[in-house]
């Protein structure tokens, strides 16, 4: 009986190393994105080539995503999480959903403003946030900045998407550490103002209602008109041809600017091939892809820039920690709100 017992013992032992090895695999990483381009998965494969590490890729809405790391707890398979906007990322931290990275190399890698200080995510390409017009109706001499679109020239002029939109409500943010909350509430209101029709679509369909006269100008991130100039599809290239790129706020604090980033999540049950395949993401080579297949630019200040985005012009970015904007993200939903921006 007493020697039964034992075998049973050990059969038990067996088993529950089997489970847990499995749950620790130690050549595969679980990555939740909220990103849905061809390069990262391209990438993915290149990383798994290289390493012999598998990515085990699980793509969802972003807000999803956090949802789901909540909801998951300790017990998450994730190691890793990827946004496409430095916001969420922000409230990711400060639910407790992320821990820090090693931050040897990202150090050396990443500008300090593009990244969380204490290495709790990083971004790995950064996007700006431009001004899109046509170039047979608008001289861009007329164009400065964020703010003077909402002087009364602009009236019925200005495309931009919901204030649902991740992008808009990072702008937002940066828009209150600039000027306070009442100053945003004055610049929301203005631009609503001056909209050329209730905000719908995505960035490429801001460009799009340009192209079939809607308004005159648009606030789009830059990497769009990279795929419109690039589509497959002829019309997209002929709409994107019409149009020039301005980058606005170059004569005060620069152009906003935000990343798509990526962090270690707190129960990462393989944390190190988390952090192999964010230094991975960061490496000339893959940043190198980020720039000439989905025109974004390098957060890795090594590395160069691409033809298509030389040409669009160097540029001063908004140099605020990109962290600092945490803090005005919940009071810009109530401004958008105030100012009836949906
Ligand atoms: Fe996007």
């Amino acid at each position: 009986m007493h020697r039964i017992l034992r075998v049973k013992d050990i059969l038990f032992l067996i088993v529950l190393t089997i489970i847990t090895s499995c749950s620790t695999d130690e050549n595969i990483v679980n990555v939740y994105s909220g990103r849905h381009y061809q390069t990262d998965e391209q990438l993915f494969r290149e990383f798994t080539r290289e390493t012999g590490i598998r990515v085990n890729l699980v793509k969802a809405d972003t807000d999803q995503l956090i949802n789901r790391l909540e909801l998951e707890g300790v017990n998450s398979p994730a190691d890793m999480f990827i946004t496409a906007d430095a916001g969420r990322m922000i409230q990711s931290m400060e639910k407790g959903l992320l821990q820090p990275m090693n931050a040897e190399v990202i150090r050396q890698l990443v500008p300090a403003n593009l990244r969380d200080p204490n290495f709790y995510w990083t971004g790995f390409t950064k996007r700006a946030r431009v001004f899109v017009y046509d170039k047979s109706r608008v001289n861009p001499d007329e164009l400065s900045s964020y703010e003077e679109l909402t002087s009364e020239k602009w009236a019925g002029r200005v495309l931009v998407r919901s204030s649902q939109n991740h992008y808009n409500q990072t702008l937002m943010a940066s828009i209150v550490a600039a000027h306070g909350q009442d100053g945003a509430l004055d610049w929301a209101k203005g631009i609503v103002h001056n909209m050329a029709q209730s905000p719908r679509g995505n960035d490429r369909d801001q460009v799009k209602a340009i192209a079939a006269g809607v308004g005159d100008v648009a606030i789009v991130n830059t990497y769009y008109m990279g795929l419109l100039l690039n589509s497959p599809n002829s019309e997209e290239r002929n709409i994107a041809r019409q149009m020039g790129i301005f980058f606005p706020n170059q004569n005060d604090r620069g152009t906003h600017i935000n990343i798509s980033g990526a962090a270690i999540t707190a129960y990462a049950p393989n944390r190190d091939n988390a952090q192999r395949l964010i230094e991975y993401l960061l490496s000339p080579g893959a940043q190198s892809v980020f720039a000439e297949q989905n025109y974004e630019y390098p957060a890795n200040k090594n590395v160069a820039w691409p033809a298509l985005l030389k040409e669009w012009g160097r540029f001063n970015p908004d140099t605020i920690p990109l962290d600092q904007l945490g803090k005005h993200l919940q009071p810009g939903m109530i401004i958008f709100n105030q100012a009836g921006w949906n």
